[in-house]
């Protein structure tokens, strides 16, 4: 007799959403008439970073929601939001009523640096800022722009460091365009910053941002961006960065082109630095004063060496941009150095090196925070293809009548939302864009009990 695949996910953002429409696309092996797929997250609202990582600048990217709204639309797959994984449910709570378990969590939080100065006033970690600005339920209303921050240091060339910059160098006024709530709008309006510095270790051959992105900075019309030539004589390490991949080549012919440019008088500037490993954040009475870098040298391999000479540079904040690190997972192990849960490419792994029966992991909590929101869906291939390879293997869900999660969460008192929920959510949010005086396309909702009561409504 056959039955259905049931599959719990947790994680709602694109690695979740991309696994789940992977799974009901599949064929399935002998002995399983269809899948069922429920999707949980913390957030009352799905689509993770997208929603909470992205920009409010970068509507093209939220445009990916329209192709994971479909996905969604799907009958056999639900979705349980504000559900609190480790809390709301455990792991041997949630492994009844599925088949298998699947772990989309991505990365939320900043990676850790070691410098002196990371606990002073003015020192920031990008994950907060960017939860910040993006209207999370779970952060402060408030960010403390200091109003004398006129010069402000960003660590890290990756995009997030972009979006921080970018974001810091841009008005409020230009920004009130997008989705982002009032308190975000009042909140840039106290930001001072006019040079914001942007600071690679590496050289221009090196950097982590994509060519879009990179070109997209100069198109604010309040924002001059000055590329400082140091770190411009390539070693071979860079010369084989640049032939091995076109985008990289495309990322340097920007910077040039940006090297070459005469600033247009702008009242904000963006400055990138290379060759600037930061060693030390400066403080006086408790405050970011300055940030002191070691200036490198490329080795000949792509890598570099400090010099032992040392710049200090009048900053009154530092904004870590150096890369995200996933949380562990409760009553899982986690591979602390890489920042993951240990897998063979989808199958979660016990300390002896052996499958976890029915636990698999896809997206950032996988293999780390890298990549673009499309490199997520190859990944989540990888990972159904074993779960389905091993299905027939699999224990039974033990309760597999439909509404088991929901009698249990019910049970357990949790305010869950659903995706008809997150309907009523998003027409509400278009609403309040279109009543405002700016006629914007959206805007948000931040606290939490006003999105799980118009969700629930
Ligand atoms: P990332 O691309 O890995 O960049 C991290 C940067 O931090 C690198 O330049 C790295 O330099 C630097 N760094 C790391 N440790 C450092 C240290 N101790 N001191 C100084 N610098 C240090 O990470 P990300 O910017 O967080 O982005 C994560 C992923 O999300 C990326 O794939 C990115 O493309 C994607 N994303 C895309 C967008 C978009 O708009 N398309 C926006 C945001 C994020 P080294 O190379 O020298 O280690």
């Amino acid at each position: 007799m056959s039955r259905k695949l049931r599959v719990g996910i947790v994680g709602a953002g694109p690695a979740g959403v991309y696994a789940a429409d992977i799974l009901t696309k599949s064929d399935l092996p002998e002995g399983f008439d269809g899948v069922v797929v429920d999707i949980l997250d913390r957030d009352p609202t799905p689509f993770g970073l997208i929603r909470y990582g992205v920009a409010p600048d970068h509507p093209r990217i939220k445009e990916i929601i329209k192709a994971l709204k479909r996905v969604m639309s799907n009958e056999s797959i639900r979705f349980f939001g504000n559900v609190n994984f480790g809390v709301d449910v455990k792991l041997d709570e949630l492994r009844p009523f599925y088949d298998a378990v699947v772990f989309a969590t991505g990365a939320r939080r900043d990676r850790g640096l070691d410098i002196p100065g990371l606990d002073l006033d003015g020192s920031y970690g990008a994950a907060d800022f960017v939860y910040w600005y993006d209207g999370h339920p779970d952060v402060s209303r408030e960010w403390d722009f200091q109003p004398h921050a006129e010069s402000i240091a960003v660590l890290g060339v990756g995009n997030v460091g972009l979006d921080i910059a970018r974001i810091l160098a841009k008005t409020a006024d230009e920004l009130l365009v997008t989705e982002i709530p009032d308190n975000v709008y009042e909140g840039l309006k106290k930001n001072a910053a006019k040079d914001v510095h942007v600071f690679a270790r590496r050289g221009p051959a090196q950097v982590k941002f994509t060519p879009m992105e990179l070109r997209e900075l100069s198109h604010s019309p309040t924002i001059d961006v000055v590329v400082h030539p140091e770190g411009f004589e390539f070693d071979e390490g860079s010369m084989e960065a640049i032939r091995a991949a076109k985008s990289q080549k495309l990322v340097v012919d920007v910077l040039q082109n940006y090297l070459a440019k005469e600033p247009s008088g702008a009242p904000h500037r963006i400055h990138i630095h290379f060759c600037q490993n930061p060693v030390e954040i400066l403080g006086e009475d408790g405050k970011v004063v300055g940030l002191r870098t070691e200036v490198t040298e490329l080795d000949g391999t792509g890598n570099v060496r400090g010099t032992g000479e040392f710049k200090d540079w009048p900053v009154q904040a530092v904004y870590r941009a150096i890369g995200y690190y996933s949380d562990p997972i409760p009553d899982l192990p986690f591979d602390e150095a890489k920042g993951v849960l240990p897998n063979d490419g989808g199958h979660v792994l016990d300390p002896a090196g052996e499958n976890i029966p029915g636990v698999y992991a896809t997206g950032w909590i996988k293999r780390g925070p890298v990549g673009l929101i499309g490199h997520t869906k190859s990944d989540a291939a990888e990972t159904i293809r074993m779960l389905l390879e091993d299905a027939p293997a699999l224990s039974a869900a033990e309760q597999a009548e439909p509404e088991a999660l929901d009698r249990y969460l019910d049970g357990r008192g949790v305010e869950y939302t659903t995706w008809e929920g997150w309907e009523k959510l998003d027409a509400h949010e278009v609403a309040l864009g279109e009543n405002d005086a700016h006629q914007r396309e959206r805007k948000k909702v931040v606290e939490r009990d006003e999105m799980v009561a118009i969700s629930r409504a």
